[in-house]
């Protein structure tokens, strides 16, 4: 498999329009952008166009619109916040391909971008539809992907569109999601720990059986650990588990076994009879969870157990909630685990969306050492699926390309690459 790719460091986009992949799939509400984490993320790689003289063409899908125009899905209340955010004119096109995308294009100033029409509002575009490739590739000169999030979709926009323009490279969102993940996937400084929580098992058993190859640990919690509870016998009394699932979690836990990592279950948990905002709660004495009481929460031994085990770790990877992390007060052990990790010096990424917003509700982001906005990309990428869309991009790379992140070697300054050249 190759691996080298560019970096869209490595273009010179000066006077040329760039078409940069982002994902800006991002929740609107009346009329606004309601999270604009997203489209945070992608500034740096357009700024960093705009700063070198190249003309951004900026193409995203919102939504799930089955390749039909849906209006309520048009990225047109991103062009606005964008503009805000870039403070620089954004033309926005009503559709992605076409004459007037081409003409708009074209008479595209330095100093402007353009963002065309949510992709999927065509078919073609989750097809991978060689032709409609071609349409979007024929609106630029050169080819960034920043849209990391999408990596996992082998899409027109992600991975067509790169047989089509010159020198495919990476985005700085995309680079610096690599260089992480693929630290923690290749070489982690040890000993590593991984802490999974969240609602289910199902969504996570590739990404489980492959870290139980790389960890010394797990540490479980969340809805998740009561089918694992469930696998060793343990009662998790009215508590919700997969029970289609429960052969899985017994191989997960056999598997572990036989590799000599440990998988630790909570110790202990805070219950309810009835789950809900302002009901009575309890913490239980032990693992054992008694009829007719629902388990949210991880329990107090079993935070300060995991917070000891976070402190001793050099790598540390927190995917998933490990309680009802929306309803105080069980969010408190996720909170606690979220402190824990950002006290430690260890390298710690944390990934999944609702593990990302109760980071960001404790204001603790910045003691991270990254944040994975990836989602299912993330996920698939530390499961050692290798992306279509990082893979298109190693695949069109010149031989003499730099190395991908985390392979290059400390101190040496890759060659800058021949940007001109054509296939
Ligand atoms: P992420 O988005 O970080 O990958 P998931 O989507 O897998 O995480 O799971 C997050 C959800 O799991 C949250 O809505 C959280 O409330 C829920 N959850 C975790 N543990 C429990 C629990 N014990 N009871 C109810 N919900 C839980
Ligand atoms: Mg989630």
């Amino acid at each position: 498999m190759k691996t080298r790719k560019l970096s869209v460091r490595d273009l010179d986009v000066r006077g040329r329009k760039v078409f940069v992949r982002v994902d800006f799939n991002v929740p609107l509400a009346e009329g606004g952008v309601a999270d604009d984490t997203r489209v945070r993320s992608s500034l740096p790689t357009l700024k960093l166009i705009l700063e070198r003289g190249g003309r951004p063409i900026i193409a995203s899908h919102l939504g799930r619109p089955k390749g039909k125009v849906v209006p309520g899905m048009s990225l047109r209340p991103v062009a606005l916040h964008l503009a805000r955010l870039l403070e620089t004119k954004i033309q926005m096109a009503d559709d992605c391909v076409g004459d007037l995308a081409g003409k708009m294009a074209g008479g595209l100033r330095q100093g402007e971008a353009l963002l065309l029409e949510n992709l999927r509002f065509h078919p073609e575009e989750e097809a991978n539809d060689p032709g409609f490739s071609r349409r979007l590739a024929s609106l630029a000169d050169l080819y960034v992907n920043d849209a990391f999030g999408t990596a996992h979709r082998a899409h027109a926009s992600v991975v067509g569109i790169t047989r089509h323009l010159p020198s495919p490279a990476a985005g700085l969102l995309m680079d610096s999601e690599i260089a992480a993940l693929t630290r923690i996937r290749e070489h982690p400084d040890k000993p590593y720990l991984a802490v999974l929580g969240g609602a289910k098992v199902s969504d996570k058993i590739d990404l489980i059986l492959n870290l139980i190859d790389k960890v010394e640990a797990i540490l479980i919690g969340g809805a998740m650990a009561y089918t694992f509870m469930k696998a060793r016998g343990v009662p998790i009394g009215s508590s919700r588990s997969e029970d289609d699932r429960i052969d899985h979690a017994s191989a997960i836990l056999t598997r572990a076994l036989n590799s000599g990592v440990r998988i630790q279950l909570p110790l202990d948990h805070v219950v309810a009879r009835s789950p809900g905002p302002g009901q009575a709660w309890e913490t239980t004495p032990g693992q054992a969870i008694e009829d007719g009481f629902v388990g949210l929460d991880v329990g107090p031994k079993t935070r300060a157990l995991y917070a000891g085990e976070i402190a001793k770790a050099r790598t540390v990877f927190w995917n998933g909630p490990v309680g009802w992390c929306e309803v105080p007060p069980y969010d408190e052990g996720t909170r606690s685990l979220a402190r824990a990790i950002a006290a430690t010096e260890a390298f710690s990424v944390v990934g999944g969306g609702d593990s990302i917003a109760a980071v960001n509700r404790l204001g603790l982001g910045s003691r991270f050492s990254h944040l994975s906005t990836g989602g299912g990309a993330s996920l698939e990428f530390l499961s050692g699926v290798d992306l279509p869309g990082i893979q298109a991009l190693a695949e069109a790379s010149p031989e003499d390309a730099p190395p991908a992140p985390g392979t290059r070697p400390a101190g040496r300054q890759a060659a800058p690459a021949d940007v001109d050249r054509t296939r």
